[in-house]
């Protein structure tokens, strides 16, 4: 739009600018044709003045010598009018004439009028001889010579043509008298000479150069119009290109105002010369104004303006501004104003956004930092806590095993009371261990669910199994039962399950001194996979627990109570444990209680349906029997028992020697494999952390002699981590075998291992 118009602006002001040049060549070429034609007068009038000059020169000499005789000729007969003796005179054979000024007058100026059609005529207001008469225009000249004019001049149009006529006067001298006698008095006008000049051949001339002239202009003019056609293309061309990089430059300003970017252009003396809306709006800045006054409100410029770095030093500025709680961004670069001023212009752009932002994730970041290192805490505590279990179970291992072998002999009445209290006792001590290692287990994220068929009814009388004698012994009646629509066989991890509900079950009895403990399951729904969702509730009338401590009740190492403690014992992990044991179950435990008025523990999981085909075979009496016809085959095979502690070497021994095991012994990895070298064994039982060579180093090193590639070797740890059964079996071992030591485990291995092959 705004081109369109400034385009037509431009045609107008294009054809107005013709039109000017064409009027002034105009004017010029009509001045010129009057001075051609001034200067072609001027010339013919010269040539009148000298063709008079002439003439009189010629008189001149006439009369200085009175005549001459000229031979007589076509052109110049003898003059009739000459009455004297000596006219003709005979030369040498050859007629001559005497030819008077008069006559010699007459004949040059025929032969004049002849050969230059120019007139030159002698005469008088009183004419010696009728033919000097003058004519009407010579008699005009002759009366203005009296009156004193220099010279008569006139062009006229004649019959014949344009012709000049020109006049001067001769005034009488002493050269007057031989022809004039009759003058008396010198310096007067006595007559003239007239001259006609034919204007023909000069008004042709003049016509000539006047078309050579136009000819000149026409084509000043033609280039003229064709230069100003190219300047006004080239201009127009310009005129475009800055009006284009004026919408440009107007484009981008709104564009940069529309998107929140701030601009402004000040001086080197502080004098904004722009300011956009976005800037105005940020800071006040007005166009005009001193940036400092509007601004800053202050009265003078502020310490830290980049203005002479970037203005004087011609350097660009990169800052960052921060301006009533906001963050900008800001680059300053030098600049050239409209008016040829050195200033700064400024971009502004707001960043307080992207700073919170970035505030944000370096946050984030420290708090991410800030978890992993709580995450690597909590692994190492997990790895202390794993490796305290395992210090503490070594020893207990051969306190519960040598008390329970003790408990086998016989022991008066008094004996065999203190060594059941040191059984319960150290049994008591392995559970709280148990715990500590599960619960490390769950914190490093150790613990993994089985998926097997089981008989939920199996789980529930082993639960009972556990609590039902301390139920019975503070007087509680226990209930455990399972509703009829729950399904009898479940797939899932049932020594986990029973934890959990050991766990609830154990904490029910022990914070209820009187009533009853309930333990049961319920079938609260079926999933549309096929799942069923089963609900176990364990509810007590016990002590009940405040709103306070329900709060925190399934925080780690928590008890509700700091009395608790002190009056019921318990570490404060049973709730955590069976609280993570739900949640890899996919539930979550829940709690109602009072205090005074009992609890109700209970969650809800999913279970996919087991199948009978699929459990194991239950232990039955024939099974029993097959069992001990198996241990029987075990009596007299060679063992080899690597183990650095002497007690649990000796438990181990009196065990397996009762069976009638012959058993060798060997201190750490690199003694058995010394042994080995020697002696044949039929297995080997192998203790993990020993001093000198562990005994997944000795596994290795055994199965690299080929004879020993199929020789039973068995882990005995107090290692019981999931990862070390893994690092175990990938060291060669065949079976691993926790601490403390459960004999019928470590027979049925063995049986497995040796008797079961033999009966293959
Ligand atoms: P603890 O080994 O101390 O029993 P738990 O994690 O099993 O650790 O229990 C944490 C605390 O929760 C207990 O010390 C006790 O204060 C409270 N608590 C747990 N079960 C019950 C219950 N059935 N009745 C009352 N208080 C309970």
């Amino acid at each position: 739009m705004r081109n369109n118009i400034a385009e037509c602006h431009f045609k107008r002001l294009l054809l107005a600018l013709t039109c000017c040049w064409t009027l002034l060549l105009a004017a010029l070429f009509l001045w010129n044709t009057r001075q051609l034609r001034k200067t072609t007068l001027e010339l013919a009038e010269s040539n009148a003045r000298m063709f008079w000059q002439k003439d009189m020169l010629y008189r001149a000499w006439n009369l200085s010598h009175g005549g001459v005789y000229v031979p007589v000729t076509k052109h110049t007969p003898p003059n009739p009018h000459l009455d004297m003796p000596q006219r003709e005179v005979m030369i040498a054979g050859r007629q001559y004439t005497l030819m008077n000024p008069g006559y010699m007058f007459r004949q040059v100026a025929e032969l004049g009028k002849e050969l230059t059609a120019i007139q030159g005529k002698i005469t008088s207001l009183d004419p010696r001889e009728p033919d000097n008469a003058p004519n009407g225009w010579e008699t005009k000249a002759l009366r203005a010579f009296e009156r004193g004019e220099p010279e008569y001049l006139e062009q006229v149009q004649t019959e014949e043509g344009p012709v000049l006529r020109f006049m001067r006067p001769i005034s009488t001298e002493p050269s007057c008298l031989p022809c004039h006698r009759e003058i008396k008095e010198f310096g007067k006008v006595r007559g003239g000479i007239s001259i006609v000049l034919p204007m023909e051949k000069y008004v042709l001339q003049h016509r000539q150069n006047t078309q050579k002239l136009l000819s000149a202009f026409l084509a000043i003019w033609l280039v003229g119009n064709v230069m100003t056609c190219l300047l006004a293309s080239v201009i127009q061309k310009t005129l475009r290109q800055l009006l284009q990089s004026e919408e440009q430059q107007r484009a981008i300003l709104e564009t940069m105002d529309k998107v929140g970017v701030g601009l402004h252009i000040v001086d080197k003396a502080f004098h904004v010369h722009y300011v956009n809306r976005t800037t105005e709006q940020w800071f006040g800045y007005k166009a005009g104004s001193l940036c400092y006054e509007t601004a800053h409100g202050e009265d003078a410029p502020c310490l830290l303006c980049s203005l002479e770095q970037v203005v004087d030093r011609k350097e660009t500025v990169h800052t960052e501004l921060r301006w009533q709680g906001r963050v900008f961004e800001v680059v300053a670069a030098p600049i050239i104003t409209q008016d040829g001023v050195p200033a700064k212009l400024e971009v502004r752009l707001e960043v307080t956004d992207q700073k919170r932002i970035k505030e944000e994730e370096r946050k984030t970041q420290e708090l991410l930092k800030a978890k992993e290192a709580a995450e690597a805490a909590t692994v190492a505590k997990s790895v202390f806590l794993a490796n305290m279990s395992h210090e503490i179970r070594t020893p207990m291992n051969a306190i519960v095993g040598m008390s329970k072998l003790a408990l086998e002999t016989n022991l008066d009445p008094e004996q065999r009371n203190l060594i059941s209290k040191v059984q319960a006792a150290s049994e008591s001590l392995l559970g709280i261990i148990n715990d500590i290692l599960d619960f490390s287990k769950i914190e490093s994220g150790k613990i993994e669910l089985e998926q097997t068929d089981f008989r939920l009814q199996d789980v529930l009388e082993h639960v009972t199994n556990l609590i039902q004698i301390k139920a019975e012994e503070q007087g509680l009646l226990l209930r455990v039962e399972s509703a009829p629509d729950v399904p009898e066989i479940l797939c899932g991890d049932p020594l986990r399950l029973g934890q959990a509900l050991i766990n609830l079950g154990h904490n029910a009895v022990k914070f209820t001194h009187q009533g009853r403990v309930e333990i049961r399951v319920e079938l609260a729904g079926q999933q549309a996979d096929g799942l069923a969702l089963l609900r176990f509730s364990v509810t007590d009338t016990g002590i009940g627990i405040s709103p306070e401590q329900l709060e925190r009740i399934f925080d780690s190492f928590t008890q509700a109570d700091s009395s608790t403690t002190r009056q019921y014992g318990g570490s404060g992990l049973g709730l955590v444990i069976s609280q993570k044991i739900v949640n890899l179950m996919g539930g979550e435990i829940e709690v109602d209680s009072r205090p005074g008025h009992g609890s109700c523990f209970h969650f809800t999981v999913p279970f996919e349906p087991g199948r009978e085909e699929r459990l194991p075979a239950q232990a039955g009496e024939q099974a029993a029997e097959a069992a001990d016809r198996m241990l029987a085959r075990l009596a007299g095979k060679r063992l080899l028992l690597v183990e650095d502690n002497a007690f649990n070497r000796e438990l181990a021994t009196i065990v397996l020697t009762r069976k009638k095991l012959t058993v060798f012994h060997a201190e750490n990895g690199q003694a058995a494999l010394d042994f080995l070298r020697t002696e044949a064994v039929d297995a080997v039982l192998m203790d993990i952390q020993m001093p000198v060579m562990d005994g997944c180093t000795a596994c290795r090193e055994i199965r690299k002699q080929p004879q020993f590639q199929q020789l039973p070797i068995i882990a005995m740890t107090a290692n019981v981590m999931a990862g070390d059964m893994e690092k175990s079996r990938a060291a060669g071992m065949n079976d691993h075998l926790g601490k403390p030591m459960d004999e019928k485990k470590l027979f049925a291995c063995l049986i497995k291992w040796l008797a079961a092959g033999a009966q293959a």
